[in-house]
């Protein structure tokens, strides 16, 4: 091991293997070596919620074998959790004793879900999605047909129901607040979101928590009814994995805080993916998707051996519930509003443009191709008419100001 120019990356989930592939990518020669605390090769999570949701699914997908990390000369320490820094002597410490030296330390430890309060999470009945073995564990659930209670209205909760309700399995979901996943759809989508899972046959109950787990098997709601014979599938967000980093003054409330190269406080040690609080329009926040763990990681290995790249990218998800296509693009809840299409049907497009015309977020519902536009005139700084947009007849390539 060169030790004057190794990196070593704690955590092994996608954005630790996009980051180790791509340092190797842009010539990176020196040792790489990835901590992680699962027993699995590095595998992306969006198959957790729906591939492997479906009868007989196939066996989940890795990013790349273990194999094809060796050949790049990526070593892959799994099983083993890092759980100290020390900064000063340049080494992590892991959890059987050893010590681990580098030059650049790249954190990539992700999140993992916020749980239930201590009398309601009881072991075997309540549920949570974010490893192999969770999805195992679901689908085993699925496959003994019990009911299922989802507490949360978020990706999570709607992407399980639908997978559930598919399977023939009475799903009632709570959602605390007032409508489905509030924080980056505005409410006219929401209200589509429910109508089309509630025809799928998912009750949905808003303004509602679980609140007890009793004896009998039943699941009690704020609302004074019980969801009999029922496990219980939590998706209430998550909270970061950083509890190694502490005292490295190098974190805030949401994550290791980093500027737009991935740079912490600490001159060597990075952040990227879920974990990592990145600069936003208004202050610091986490950006949990796909396309972050991916991209941000890219980003990050450049800056990492010296190549200032700053990371600008737009947030942007998918969410795939049964047979609806969900995206999301930047700010997607305020702006000027542009309806493509009938917000009463199961396929329309929201727009949101600023002042000047340019889209400063976007919503479709089984519209990617209204998406994939949106993207681009987002790149391209592109300005619009509000009133071509809104007609479906006028085609998006004709709908520039
Ligand atoms: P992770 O993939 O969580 O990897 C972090 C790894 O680090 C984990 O293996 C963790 O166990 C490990 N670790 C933590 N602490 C330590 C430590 N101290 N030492 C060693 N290892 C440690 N996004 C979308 O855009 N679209 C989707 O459809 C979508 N579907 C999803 C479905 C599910 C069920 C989930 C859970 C997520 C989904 N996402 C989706 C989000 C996306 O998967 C995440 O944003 C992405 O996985 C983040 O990658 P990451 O590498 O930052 O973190
Ligand atoms: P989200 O933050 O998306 O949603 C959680 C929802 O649960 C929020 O609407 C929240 O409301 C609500 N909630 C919070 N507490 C309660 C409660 N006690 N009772 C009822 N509802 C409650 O988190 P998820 O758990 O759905 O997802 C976890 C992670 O998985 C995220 O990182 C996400 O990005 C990732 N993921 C992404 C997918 C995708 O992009 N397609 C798919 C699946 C997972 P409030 O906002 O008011 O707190």
């Amino acid at each position: 091991m060169q030790l004057d120019n190794n990196v070593v990356i704690a955590g092994a989930g996608q954005a630790a293997a996009t980051a180790a592939a791509e340092l190797r990518r842009a010539g990176h020669a020196g040792a790489i070596v990835i901590v992680g605390d699962e027993a699995h090769a590095p595998y992306e999570r969006p198959q957790l919620s729906k591939a492997m949701l479906k009868p007989g699914a196939a066996p989940a997908r890795h990013i790349r074998d273990v194999a094809a990390f060796a050949a790049d000369g990526i070593e892959l320490r799994l099983g083993r959790r890092v759980q100290a820094v020390d900064a000063a002597a340049r080494h992590v410490e892991l959890d059987d004793g050893s010590t681990l030296p580098w030059s650049r330390l790249l954190i990539a430890t992700g999140v993992r879900p916020r749980r239930l309060p201590g009398a309601m999470d009881v072991p075997g009945r309540v549920r949570y999605l974010r490893s192999l073995e969770d999805a195992a564990h679901l689908a085993r659930d699925f496959d003994e047909g019990h009911a299922l209670a989802i507490v949360g209205g978020g990706v999570i909760g709607l992407e399980v129901a639908a997978a559930a309700a598919a399977r023939g399995i009475a799903v009632t979901l709570v959602e605390a607040a007032d409508r489905l996943m509030p924080r980056s759809i505005d409410a006219p989508v929401s209200a589509a979101l429910a109508r089309i899972h509630a025809a799928r046959g998912v009750d949905i109950r808003l303004g509602c928590q679980a609140v007890a787990l009793h004896d009998d098997g039943s699941v009690e709601l704020s609302d004074g009814s019980r969801v009999p014979g029922a496990r219980v599938l939590v998706g209430i967000g998550v909270e970061p994995n950083i509890e190694a980093f502490a005292g490295l003054g190098i974190s805030d409330a949401l994550g290791i805080r980093v500027d737009a190269c991935g740079r912490t406080a600490i001159e060597g040690i990075y952040a990227a993916g879920d974990v990592a609080s990145q600069p936003l329009a208004a202050g610091h926040g986490r950006i949990e998707t796909w396309a972050n763990a991916q991209d941000h990681a890219v980003a990050v290995a450049r800056n990492l051996i010296g190549e200032p790249v700053a990371y600008t990218a737009p947030t942007w998800f998918w969410s795939d519930q049964g047979g609806t296509n969900l995206q999301v693009l930047g700010d997607a809840t305020q702006g000027t509003r542009v309806v493509r299409g009938d917000e009463g049907s199961d396929r329309f497009s929201v727009f949101r443009l600023d002042d000047a015309g340019r889209i400063s977020g976007c919503t479709t519902l089984n519209n990617p191709k209204d998406m994939a536009m949106a993207r681009r005139w987002m790149r391209q700084a592109t300005r619009l008419e509000p009133s071509k947009l809104a007609d479906p007849a006028t085609n998006l390539s004709d709908c520039q100001s």
